[in-house]
This record gives structure tokens, C-alpha cells and sequence, in this order.
């Protein structure tokens, strides 16, 4: 069931420009091909899979051309957004007892 459109709802479009607003353009974003791997871990998602999955992701970052300039922006985002791989960091998952190491960007 549908939500009744209101003269006061200004719209997806401008909802989602002011979402985007200040978000980079990452040319060659590497996560577009398999955005699942990006993902904060799943509820009941063993730990070993999550960290496996983000591993993944994390080498996609390590080939992205927008590596760097997705690193800057991630560092300005709420600490909501690193309990997925951004910019080539990986979350400290529940169960880990050290923060991953960042991957060095074109190592
Ligand atoms: S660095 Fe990683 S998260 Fe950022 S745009 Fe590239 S692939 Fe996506």
C-alpha cells in the first residue's frame, strides 16, 4: 500500500538530490559489480563469511580508480556507513578483537 501523494511532499527527486548533495562522482566504482559484498555483516552472518565477503570487497577497492577521492569522502560520512567496506576499509566485525588494516591503496 502506496503512501497518498501530499502537496507538502516535495518528491523522491528532490529528496534524493539533497541525500546525494556533496556526494563524489567515483568514476569506475568497482562496487557497482557486486555491491552485496560491500554490506554490513548480516544478522547471523558467520563471522568467518562476513569477513571473507568484506575481504573481497576490499581487493575490488584495491582496483578502483576512485579509491582515494571514496576514502576522503567516507572519512566525512557518520559512523553508520563503516559497518560496510568503504574506500577500501574494512569494519571491525562483532567477535573481531583488532580493526582491520586498511589496504594500501595500489599495493
Ligand atoms: S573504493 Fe571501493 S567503495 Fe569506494 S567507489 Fe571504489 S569500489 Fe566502491
Amino acid at each position: 500500500m502506496s503512501r497518498p501523494a501530499s502537496i507538502h511532499d516535495p518528491g523522491i527527486v528532490p529528496l534524493l538530490s539533497a541525500l546525494l548533495a556533496g556526494t563524489p562522482k567515483l568514476d569506475g566504482a568497482r562496487c557497482i559489480e557486486r555491491p552485496d559484498l560491500f554490506d554490513p555483516r548480516d544478522r547471523g552472518e558467520p563471522l568467518k563469511a562476513a569477513r571473507a565477503r568484506h575481504q573481497q570487497a576490499a581487493a575490488l577497492c584495491d582496483s578502483c580508480p576512485s579509491v582515494a577521492l571514496c576514502r576522503a569522502w567516507a572519512a566525512t560520512q557518520p559512523r553508520e556507513l563503516h559497518r560496510a567496506v568503504v574506500g577500501g576499509i574494512r569494519p571491525r566485525l562483532a567477535g573481531e578483537h583488532t580493526t582491520p588494516a586498511p589496504q594500501l591503496i595500489g599495493a
